[in-house]
């Protein structure tokens, strides 16, 4: 009200001043009160023609402009204009930050490594990160407003998908080949969905591996506690000769080893996984340490085969020395155990060009067939079951090579032929070798 009474004074002023000059107008033609009429009728019109004009340049604005100043000085409209672009600015730094809000919001989310999925009442999908785009084969784009259940069409995911009611995430096998996922879906808001996906790939190889090695374990400790409760079973209920006894008591001992072989086998598998990886400052004897595995492997073999050493190198290997000697001697056991009566089995050292260096152990055994080459480092893993048990091994030999190996920054490889024989090598880097001095720290290293 107080704000219109401004423009009534000024409209009573506009029809006085018109009034007067149309007075004074019609008295100089003998018609004062025609030309006061006319006059305030005129000065009138053209005051509310410049209102409208001043209304009209107002919507333009609204209309429009957004960006430049609200248009007029003075005036009811000038103060209006003035205010609701005071507003405007109000309400577009408030959906500015909320925007900025939601923008790192989003950020945050599309960091996460988990996907995470919206679908709305329909279960068409209302936003996808670009992880969960990832995880299940989807275009975060193209897809949207689609209906999950038509694009990925796992029948675990779509069960998960349409119950949508429990804590529980399930594993699925993701529509991109080789991942697994774990995928969680709850409820929100007016039956809209949240889903969240996670890459578990890892974690599931890890726990089948974990659970193929307790089978394993399992299975490897069962066979010769069988046969041991059979024989107990059979000394104990039949009477035996002398002879008969000690067969079966030499049998007994077989197995007995058997599990004791196997139980050390697991324990340095063990450590060599909890323990820190050896330092570079102890220093052991290569030349002792392949004397020391010639010698078991010329007791094991008791002259089958043809034994060669390398010439003495006068290095020193850093690390340590009774996982080295392990690994030596694991593949020096295998080559005798593997190659038949009448073979060739010779440890081989060779210094490469960037300082590092090799100790091989090579046999002309019945060789490996191509296929078995990148599986034989995995626990228990055999090409001949039988004839590795036969000969006491315990499938884990490679494996402890391989690890050995790792911790000491250097790699095992491995080349067979069939019918040719295999080659066995240790690969040692440059920081970990050094030459023998009277001086050295390992106990093997001559004085
Ligand atoms: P194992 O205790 O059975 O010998 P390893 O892990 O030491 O277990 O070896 C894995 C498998 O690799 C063996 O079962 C054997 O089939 C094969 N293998 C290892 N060394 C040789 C070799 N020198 N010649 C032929 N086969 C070998």
């Amino acid at each position: 009200m107080i704000a219109w009474l401004p423009r009534l004074v000024v409209a009573l002023l506009v029809l006085v001043a018109g009034g007067t000059a149309g007075h004074w107008a019609g008295a100089s033609v003998g018609a004062p009160m025609a030309g006061l009429c006319a006059g305030a009728v005129l000065a009138l019109s053209a005051w509310l023609v410049a209102d409208e004009w001043r209304v009209q340049r107002l919507m333009r604005w609204l209309h429009t402009a957004s960006e430049t100043e609200a248009p007029g000085r003075v005036g009811l409209w000038a103060d209006m204009g003035y205010r609701i672009e005071r507003e405007l600015r109000v309400r577009e730094q408030a959906l500015a930050d909320e925007r900025e809000r939601l923008a790192q919001f989003l950020s945050g989310i599309e960091a996460s490594p988990n996907g995470v999925l919206l679908l709305d009442a329909e279960d068409q999908i209302a936003w996808c990160s670009r992880v969960a785009a990832e995880h299940l084969g989807l275009d975060a784009r193209r897809d949207l407003l689609q209906p999950i259940t038509n694009l990925v069409r796992n029948p675990d995911f779509v069960a998960c998908v349409k119950a949508s009611a429990g804590d529980e995430a399930v594993v699925i096998a993701s529509p991109v080949p080789g991942t697994t996922l774990s995928v969680l879906v709850r409820r929100h808001g007016a039956g809209q969905k949240l889903v969240l996906t996670q890459d578990v790939t890892e974690r599931h190889r890890l726990e089948t591996m974990r659970r193929d090695f307790v089978a394993n374990v399992s299975h490897e400790i069962r066979t010769p506690l069988t046969v041991l409760a059979g024989f107990v079973e059979t000394m104990a209920s039949l009477p035996l000769s002398d002879t008969e006894r000690r067969r079966v008591l030499a049998l007994m001992q077989e197995q007995t080893t058997r599990m004791q072989v196997l139980v050390a086998d697991l324990l340095t598998l063990s450590q060599l996984e909890g323990s820190p990886r050896p330092t570079v400052d102890r220093w052991v004897s290569l030349d002792a340490l392949v004397r020391r595995a010639m010698g078991d492997a010329r007791g094991l073999s008791k002259g089958r085969h043809g034994l060669v050493a390398p010439a003495d190198t006068h290095l020193l290997i850093a690390g340590a020395e009774s996982e080295l000697q392990s690994a030596l001697g694991n593949l020096l056991s295998n080559a005798v155990r593997y190659t038949p009566e009448g073979g060739r089995i010779e440890v081989r050292w060779r210094r490469l060009g960037d300082g590092s260096g090799s100790l091989s152990v090579v046999d002309n055994g019945p060789g490996i067939a191509r296929e078995h080459l990148p599986r034989l480092t995995e626990r228990f893993y055999r090409v001949d079951g039988s004839r590795s048990r036969e000969t006491g091994g315990t499938g884990l030999g490679l494996s402890i090579v391989k690890h050995v190996m790792q911790r000491h920054g250097g790699e095992l490889q491995i080349d067979s032929e069939p019918g040719r024989g295999s080659s066995f090598t240790l690969h040692l880097p440059s920081v970990r070798l050094g030459t023998e001095q009277p001086t050295a720290l390992s106990a093997d290293t001559p004085a």
